[in-house]
């Protein structure tokens, strides 16, 4: 038996595609199994725009269904569970991450982060060590290297032997990275936070709270960075109207019946 399934996991899904049921202790308690085992631990952050980027691009849709675990990220995927009778708190990528990286302090564990421009990297790095005392940032690089050199970036990395790799590049490219490198990182946990250096280094900012508890972090995105309007302007009602339709005529529940989540590696 698994790990996770012997646990109080339970994954669902949202227009089929797997969520785990999980709060942060439970996340971090797997995440520190895993390094107890040296297993490999990939983890989606999945969200609305996620979802409906993958119905377009099978490659993300296949990363997705395989990944190790899969937390309910966005206030969509939250929304798409509670609908259809799921009880289940949103669990920010972010948050997860940062809770990691003070488990890792607190563990001993090795970290390496992977993306972001170099002076943000940089500047994340210093800070984190500030608000994470006894991090073992073990090693670091951009997320703006050629596909010449991204084997060098990830040898380097893979060198340090890090039990967390954190990568900031962006969805879809962070997830097509982390799953052409699952070799390299066989023995760690791997988690795509998408802008979380950025946050981390003080260049962008996250939602006030007030509109975090709202569930409202994606409007203020839309707002304070209008370049995402047409991306996720467009992807939230499709994913809505999608949910709607779905909790209408396929009813209530949707249990993962196509994979056996004890068939999972964790
Ligand atoms: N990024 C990167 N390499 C690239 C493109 C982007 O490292 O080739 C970084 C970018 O600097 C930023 C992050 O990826 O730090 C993307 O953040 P965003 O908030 O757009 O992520 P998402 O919305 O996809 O989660």
């Amino acid at each position: 038996m698994s790990i996770l399934s012997a646990t109080k996991r339970s994954r669902q899904t949202v227009l089929g595609y797997p969520v785990d049921i999980v709060d942060e202790p439970l996340a971090l308690e797997l995440i520190k199994s895993s390094w107890s085992a040296r297993r490999r631990l990939q983890i989606i952050t999945l969200n609305a725009e996620m979802v409906v980027a993958a119905q377009q691009d099978r490659e993300l849709d296949r990363i997705i269904r395989h990944a190790d675990l899969i937390i309910p990220d966005g206030a969509g995927v939250v929304w798409a569970l509670k609908l259809t009778g799921h009880k289940v708190q949103r669990l920010a990528g972010i948050d997860l991450a940062s809770a990691t990286l003070s488990q890792a302090a607190s563990c001993g564990s090795k970290v390496a982060l992977i993306g972001a421009k170099a002076e943000v990297l940089e500047q994340a790095v210093v800070l984190l060590a500030k608000t994470h005392p006894g991090l073992n940032i073990v090693a670091y690089h951009h997320g703006y290297f050629s596909a010449a050199d991204e084997e060098k970036v990830v040898s380097q990395v893979a060198l340090a032997q890090p039990d967390l790799v954190l990568v900031a590049m962006g969805v879809p490219r962070q997830e097509y990275f982390i799953d052409r490198w699952q070799a390299a990182f066989s023995q760690c946990v791997v988690i795509g936070v998408g802008g979380s250096f950025d946050i981390w280094a003080g260049v962008s900012k996250r939602a006030p709270i007030v509109m975090r508890r709202l569930h409202l972090e994606w409007l203020y995105r839309m707002v304070s960075e209008p370049w995402r309007l047409k991306r996720i302007g467009s992807s939230l009602p499709n994913f809505g109207w999608q949910v709607v339709f779905e909790s209408i005529f396929r009813g209530r529940g949707s249990e993962t019946k196509a994979k056996n989540p004890d068939d999972k590696s964790v």
